[in-house]
Order: C-alpha cells, then sequence, then structure tokens
C-alpha cells in the first residue's frame, strides 16, 4: 500500500454521529499519525494547478490542511469563517444545509482581485459549503481555479453544487 492509501486507511466511519442514520467520516486518526498527515498535505499540494496563487481554506478542518498546503506551494492562505469572528469582513454568503442554512465570511482586504484559488475542505458532501465558498471568491474578483478535499461523499452528489469547478478528491466514496 502506498503512504497516501494507508492514510486514507485512517478515516473511520461513526455510525449516527451528528444525529441518527448519518455516517460521519471522522479524521482524527489521520491527523493523529504524523506520516499520514503529511502524505496528505504533499499530495494535496502536489495536485494543485501551478498557478494558483492563493488557498483558501474552510473553518474549521479546513484550516489544518488549508494552512500546510499553503506553506508547502507559497500560496496565500485566506481563512474563511464562520460569522462572528472577523474583524473585517469584505463578504458574506448564506447557504442551504440538509436543515437549515449557514453562513460563511471572506475576510477584508486579503484577497486581491485576480487571484486564482484553490478552496480546500475536509469532505465534500452535499457541496453546499464549497459552493458557498465559491461564491465568495467569484464575487471578489477572484478566480476558483480548483476545489481540493480529502474526501467526496459521491452518493450527496456534492460537484453538482459546485458548479463545473475542478474537483481534486484524494479519496471518492
Ligand atoms: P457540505 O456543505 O454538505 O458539502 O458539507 C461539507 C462540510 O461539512 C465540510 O466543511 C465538512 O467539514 C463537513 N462535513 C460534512 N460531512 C462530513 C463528514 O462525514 N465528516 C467530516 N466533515 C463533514
Amino acid at each position: 500500500m502506498t503512504d497516501l492509501a494507508a492514510a486514507l486507511e485512517l478515516v473511520r466511519t461513526v455510525p449516527d454521529f451528528p444525529e441518527p442514520g448519518v455516517q460521519f467520516r471522522d479524521l482524527n486518526p489521520l491527523f493523529a499519525s504524523a506520516p499520514a498527515f503529511r502524505a496528505v498535505i504533499d499530495e494535496m499540494a502536489a495536485r494543485l494547478p501551478a498557478d494558483v496563487d492563493a488557498i483558501a481554506a474552510v473553518e474549521a478542518r479546513g484550516f489544518l490542511l488549508g494552512a500546510p498546503v499553503a506553506v508547502a506551494r507559497g500560496c496565500a492562505l485566506v481563512p474563511i469563517r464562520k460569522p462572528g469572528k472577523l474583524p473585517v469582513v469584505a463578504d458574506r454568503v448564506d447557504y442551504a444545509l440538509e436543515y437549515g442554512t449557514a453562513t460563511l465570511e471572506l475576510p477584508g482586504g486579503v484577497l486581491p482581485a485576480g487571484a486564482r484559488v484553490a478552496v480546500v475542505d475536509d469532505v465534500l458532501a452535499t457541496g453546499g459549503t464549497v459552493g458557498g465558498v465559491c461564491e465568495l471568491i467569484e464575487r471578489a474578483g477572484a478566480t476558483v481555479s480548483v476545489v481540493s478535499v480529502v474526501l467526496e461523499l459521491a452518493a450527496l452528489s456534492g460537484r453538482d453544487r459546485v458548479g463545473g469547478q475542478e474537483i481534486q478528491a484524494l479519496r471518492v466514496i
């Protein structure tokens, strides 16, 4: 087994979290293994297009992945945050969840128009989260170059809500 395949085997499935019937993919055992975490970061960084100049990392688990990928690639890091956390907000987007809505905010003054951005998160599920982030980036006059995730849950058809963006998933399940 390659280092990457072994790393991805560490993702565990937790039934009935956060609510009955949901199979939650838990990456914590992967983060807790230094070689596995390194294999995942190396692979995400290596797959990004050459012209990416900023990483938009989604709170909270996207931060754990996006920050080391940004350092590895020498890119800017733009944290996309839940409401009420940022002192300077450029824009916010509301997006639909399976039940209800959520909001994400783009920090002000840090994403130049014209930047080519990779959106980084842990899991692409229904695509609402990443779709909302892509909207924030495009409204700022930047371009989404690629979406990079560890896992894509294919049964939830998340890529249909991400508007034709290229999606790099280390594993599709
Ligand atoms: P979506 O908006 O439905 O695509 O959900 C994606 C967001 O919810 C991501 O930011 C993930 O962190 C989180 N998420 C959804 N399902 C899972 C899961 O099974 N494991 C870990 N995170 C998940």
